[in-house]
């Protein structure tokens, strides 16, 4: 590492003085200090004392080919020497972001013909909004405009991606808006009472009829949801959901808008989430594994249907952003997605370290007193914590007892997330198997302490 100006309490310090963070208790944090992160290299992290990570969360679930590759740094720097920026306003373009297309929709699926570049995930969820009443006003239907997202799901921290996710302590923070809706969320252990899952799925997925009915078909201009949560817990669907929901929207013309922030570029062990659960969505929201998120980059992938409207009949396109389709960002991508696709990193997590993880999960917290679901493909997974096993009681503080499991495995090195009572991991897709042993063996001793300290082992 080279040498820091600063030891760790100073960048703390500093740290206090001058930034807020994301998603947290500024004040409770400034007492103890950040964890300050200073290097990388393939799954490992070390802090600015030198201690080792394992992260399990691929940053925040972006680090697709783990830390350090020098293939994507040969082509960020290449780009900064020859063309460090030009954009993609009136009648300009560049190179790499033709190549990053070019590439891009010869790895997605046929139905799917053109992208609009952003620099994040909820930038790319502000297009799918602006674009989707773009696309409804075209084909003369201006009152078809509001969005249905579900409780819990997430979409980003701007004002219109807020709205259309689920979480409600961010939409007291500013954040709900006129002509969006949302319905519940798949969440079978917390809601599927004496249902079996697959019923379940059904009653979640009508719900959403239910909802354009009330609102009227007339004014509903799509459904839009993470093929499965991320940021909610890491919540799969049970089966038969997401082929319900489809039938829904083609039955009352809405469009159906995946957001593949988390689950695409092959987390389940297919390219996209939604060709995991096989399903056929009109947009994809894409951010993510898109750079390794070595730099920032999004997008909104649209279908041919789709695209067609905009491109022949739409005219005026009222929409852009400086950075959009970045060249140095695009270098990156093609870099990246080469690696994906020439190195058959997602055919592996399919065949061989997708199963690996699932199974030893699998085998090694099937009877653990504080579990009471495993869920996930591919490197994703989800450890539900339950108070009673047999009635899928939750403790009633599950997410102080996550928080705590999660607080156990960094004080051990271990890189892990908690969301309300349930542990996630989502490790880069270029794990080997030794690294997801000690992912599992780590995992393992957080739980078991924190099973311990509250009197369940
Ligand atoms: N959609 C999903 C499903 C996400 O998980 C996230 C980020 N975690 C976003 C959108 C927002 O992306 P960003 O943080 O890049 O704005």
């Amino acid at each position: 590492m080279t040498a820091l100006p600063h030891t760790t309490s100073e960048y703390q310090a500093l740290d206090a003085a001058h930034h807020i963070h994301a998603f947290l208790d500024q004040k409770a944090l400034n007492e103890k200090g950040a964890l300050v992160i200073a290097k990388g290299q393939g799954l490992d992290l070390w802090d600015t004392d030198g201690r080792r990570y394992l992260d399990g969360m691929s940053g925040l679930w972006c680090t697709a080919l783990g830390y350090g590759r020098a293939d994507l740094n040969a082509a960020a720097t290449r780009q900064l020497e020859e063309l460090p920026y030009y954009n993609l306003f009136f009648h300009t373009t560049h190179p790499r972001v033709i190549e990053l297309s070019e590439l891009l929709f010869s790895l997605l699926p046929e139905h799917y013909s053109h992208a609009i570049y952003t620099n994040s995930g909820s930038e790319a969820n502000e297009a799918l909004i602006r674009t989707v009443r773009r696309y409804w006003q075209v084909l003369g239907k201006p009152q078809k405009k509001i969005m249905i997202g579900r409780w819990n799901g997430y979409h980003g921290s701007t004002l219109g991606s807020t709205a259309l996710g689920g979480m409600g302590f961010m939409h007291e923070m500013g954040g709900m808006l006129p002509d969006f809706a949302h319905i519940g969320e798949p969440y079978w252990y917390a809601h599927g009472g004496d249902l079996s899952p697959e019923a379940f799925a059904l009653q979640a997925a009508d719900e959403l009829e239910r909802k354009i009915l009330e609102l009227g078909a007339e004014n509903v201009a799509a459904f839009v949801a993470e093929p499965f949560q991320g940021a909610g817990g890491m919540i799969f669907p049970p089966e038969g959901y997401w082929a319900r929901i489809q039938s829904i929207c083609r039955k009352y013309d809405v469009l159906l808008c995946a957001d593949e922030v988390i689950g695409g570029f092959g987390r389940t062990g297919e390219w996209f989430a939604h060709q995991h659960f096989g399903f056929q969505p009109d947009t994809l929201t894409i951010a993510k594994g898109l750079t390794s998120g070595y730099i920032p980059m999004g997008g909104l992938v649209l279908s041919k249907r789709m695209a067609e409207v905009l491109v022949e009949q739409g005219g005026l396109f009222a929409h852009g952003l400086t950075y959009s389709g970045h060249p140095v960002a695009a270098a990156v991508a093609i870099a990246n997605l080469k690696a994906l696709r020439d190195e058959r990193i997602i055919e592996r997590v399919k065949q061989d370290s997708g199963p690996y993880l699932q199974k030893a999960l699998r085998e090694v917290f099937a009877d653990h007193p504080l579990v009471g679901e495993i869920q996930g493909a591919g490197l994703v997974a989800a450890l539900q914590f339950a108070e009673d096993k047999a009635s899928r009681k939750r403790f009633a503080n599950e997410d102080e007892i996550a928080w705590r499991c999660r607080c156990i495995g960094f004080d051990n090195g271990l890189i892990i997330r908690s969301t309300l009572g349930r542990m996630i991991m989502a490790p880069a897709l270029v794990a080997s198997h030794a690294e997801l042993d000690e992912l599992v063996d780590k995992t393992r001793q957080a739980v078991d302490q924190t099973a311990r300290e509250i009197g369940r082992l």
